[in-house]
């Protein structure tokens, strides 16, 4: 449910009519809720719903922060695989 005045004005024009975003390109399911991500509906760009800023930084951040997790995983699935090749030469 989405009450109008649920979140913090909008950084670019102020208005107070966002919406919830449920699903974006940079964060999938969890990066919006993660980051109290909202949708300005006068201008229809996004924000923080938090605290009302704008959430560029936080998206890069999160992005960095999952492209270093799955690099990390996929490195680690390397290893391991090299592991196994190694021990079952
Ligand atoms: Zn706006």
């Amino acid at each position: 449910m989405t009450n109008i005045g649920d979140y913090a004005p909008c950084p670019f024009c102020n208005a107070t009519n966002a919406e919830k975003v449920k699903f974006t390109w940079w964060g999938g399911l969890l990066g919006p809720k993660l980051l109290k991500h909202v949708k300005c509906l006068s201008c229809g760009k996004g924000y923080n719903g938090k605290t009302g800023k704008d959430n560029t930084t936080n998206i890069v951040i999160y992005s960095i922060v999952v492209a270093v997790v799955v690099l990390g995983f996929v490195l680690v699935l390397f290893t391991a695989l090299g592991v196994l090749m190694y021990v079952t030469k």
